[in-house]
């Protein structure tokens, strides 16, 4: 991620290293990643996935998530996006499991913000999808190991989904 500007008194920012930039007033700024929190929703050996609707990545595969908010845990970030994205309380899955957490890359208005997203995984047992909210365009049960990576949008929905294989070839 690009900073050009002070965040605290709008002077021009140069980079420095690694993560750290510093304003012409002396301020350092630390680039850090954006935090996400996303669910894998699972019935057996399948997976509940999106499949978005809007760009990056329309069409494509994805995980229920999004940016967590100011004064939001993970957990509350990971339920509100269950509720905007598929009409879902926090009653009708299973407690949420972390699963792991993984570094991508989200194209927001043409800027690309690297995001820390951390994943959980929850039991969903419906005979139904959910209908789709906000940015998805759909949902699809998919079985977990026959799933190309190919499919998904983004590299930390795809490195987490490696670890969710695993995790239900384990379980
Ligand atoms: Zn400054």
């Amino acid at each position: 991620m690009e900073i050009a500007y002070c965040r605290r008194c709008g002077a021009p920012a140069t980079f420095q290293e690694g993560i750290q930039y510093l304003c012409s007033n002396g301020h350092p700024i630390y680039a850090n990643p954006l935090p996400t929190a996303s669910i894998f929703l699972v019935r057996g050996s399948q997976v509940l996935l999106a499949v978005r609707g809007i760009e990056p990545g329309k069409g494509k595969l994805d995980s229920i998530g999004g940016f967590v908010d100011g004064n939001e845990t993970f957990e509350e970030a990971a339920y509100r996006e269950l509720k905007e994205e598929a009409g879902l309380e926090q009653h009708q899955i299973g407690p949420l499991h972390y699963l792991t957490s993984s570094i991508g890359e989200y194209l927001f208005k043409d800027e690309p913000l690297q995001v820390l997203s951390l994943f959980y995984v929850a039991s969903f047992d419906a005979n139904t999808v959910p209908t789709p909210r906000d940015d998805v365009a759909s949902f699809t049960w998919r079985e977990a190991t026959s799933l190309s990576l190919d499919e998904f949008h983004a590299d930390d929905v795809r490195s987490s989904f490696v670890a969710l294989q695993s995790y239900l070839t384990h379980k």
